[in-house]
């Protein structure tokens, strides 16, 4: 056995904890969760069945914890892992799965099948079989702090032509403020209209809060590698920060998975309770709002609708509150077929939107997208995550769609009293 395929078959192994075994050994074989992949449906190809793109580490516990799978290594007929397995999973796994979790709802014994392929990525990570394109976003991050090789200067670069631009003030590094605001460098480079925002509905609700030269990136392309090592690493840059600072409270910003990384995961990834609290900007908006402290002026009267983020949402939670922020500047807000925590993925979270040879792919899979928005025959589609603007303006584009996307923040931000 090579080196490379040794470490992975190992690090699977250390990956089959009591929820593999019981899921694995719980699996009816029915194919439900086919049906709610849009990777399958676009395609018709069963190797998308969500269940199947476990098959690696369904191996390694048939061949380590079941008697049958006993038995047969002990009498040399098991079927081992190889090289090319891991290389076909590599493309199957990273490229095809969004880990949006939709899968983990249909499953009639409760698998969650996202968290099993999430363990598969561990095993190909160890093994080295990841994306180019992803392998050298997280080394971008490990140097320069963010995957997209932004830094702190150019965060500042960045911060003082909004500054300029709009008349606002953007604090970095302020001690002692409440809130510390965590941005994915999307949010700099593409969308920066989402900094300014937030900075006119903090300075207009009073909100003590300020961004960090140190370590600003939400976004974590451990979590979208599998690589809990570097995971961590990342995660341990934000609490040095958050803790320097003495901010109370953490901001995830319109960013899906940067959300259920910091609130949901950090705490198993690194061991301990995180000495801050987190809330999602949205959290923090509706609180605002709640508290009479976000005033808006009417509105924005066209029809729109939301696209629920998978990981913000679905994986997150948080659904109710983009709606009451919405029904408070848009009263023609409607809803899409398939919202909430059965909305469809964009088609490019958990980092497929960074594999360049994954957009024939990504392309194909928007159909279903494309085919929800046509049901609704609007021109406004409002998200509250960086990563599914972009991917829903590519598809658009693509598909010659004259619909305009718009970050939630960015909405509200536009009625501010
Ligand atoms: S829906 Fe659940 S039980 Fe059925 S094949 Fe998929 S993982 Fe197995
Ligand atoms: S997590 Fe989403 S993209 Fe991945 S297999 Fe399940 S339904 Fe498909």
């Amino acid at each position: 056995m090579s080196t490379a395929l040794e470490r992975g078959v190992d690090m699977l192994k250390t990956q089959v904890d009591a929820r593999v075994e019981s899921y694995f050994s719980s699996c009816i074989h029915c194919g439900v969760c086919a049906e709610a992949c849009l990777f399958y449906t676009e395609t018709g190809d069963p190797r998308y069945t969500p269940i199947y793109k476990t098959e690696p580490l369904r191996k390694v516990w048939q061949n380590e914890h079941t008697l049958w799978g006993k038995l047969s290594t002990s009498l040399g007929l098991s079927q081992a892992i190889t090289e090319k397995d891991l290389s076909d999973w590599e493309e199957l796994v990273y490229d095809s799965c969004t880990l949006c979790g939709r899968c983990s709802m249909v499953c009639p014994v409760g698998i969650d099948i996202a968290y099993l392929i999430r363990k598969v990525k561990e095993g190909l990570a160890a093994a080295g079989f990841v994306p180019d394109d992803l392998q050298n976003a997280g080394k971008r991050a490990l140097e320069f702090g963010s995957p997209m090789g932004l830094t702190a200067q150019g965060l500042r670069t960045a911060t003082e032509a909004l500054e300029k631009e709009h008349g606002i003030d953007i604090p970095i590094d302020v001690e002692g403020a409440e809130y510390l605001c965590m941005l994915s460098s999307s949010e700099v480079v593409l969308y920066s209209e989402f900094i300014a925002s937030i900075s006119k509905i903090f300075s207009a609700a009073g909100v003590s809060w300020t961004l960090s030269s140190k370590y600003f990136e939400a976004t974590n392309t451990g979590v979208q590698i599998g690589d809990s090592r570097l995971a961590a690493q990342l995660l341990e840059r934000l609490v040095e920060a958050a803790t320097e600072l003495k901010v109370k409270t953490v901001i995830s910003p319109e960013c899906g998975h940067a959300y259920t990384t910091i609130r949901w995961d950090a705490p198993n990834i690194l061991g301990r309770v995180l000495p801050f609290n987190v809330v999602h900007i949205m959290e923090l908006l509706d609180q605002l709002r709640e508290e009479g402290r976000l005033k808006t002026t009417c509105c924005f009267d066209e029809y729109l609708t939301y696209h629920d983020p998978c990981n913000i949402s679905r994986r997150g939670g948080v659904m109710e509150q983009p709606r009451h922020l919405l029904n408070q500047v848009a009263p023609n807000f409607i809803e899409m077929h398939d919202c909430r925590e059965m909305n469809w993925c964009c088609g490019g979270g958990g980092g497929v939107s960074a594999i360049e040879r994954a957009e024939p792919l990504r392309q194909q899979v928007f159909n279903l997208k494309k085919r929800q928005i046509e049901e609704l025959n609007l021109l406004t589609l409002v998200t509250s995550c960086s990563n599914c603007r972009s991917m829903l303006e590519e598809g658009l584009e693509e598909n010659h769609m004259d619909v305009t996307v718009i970050g939630l923040t960015e909405l509200i931000a536009g009625y501010l009293e």
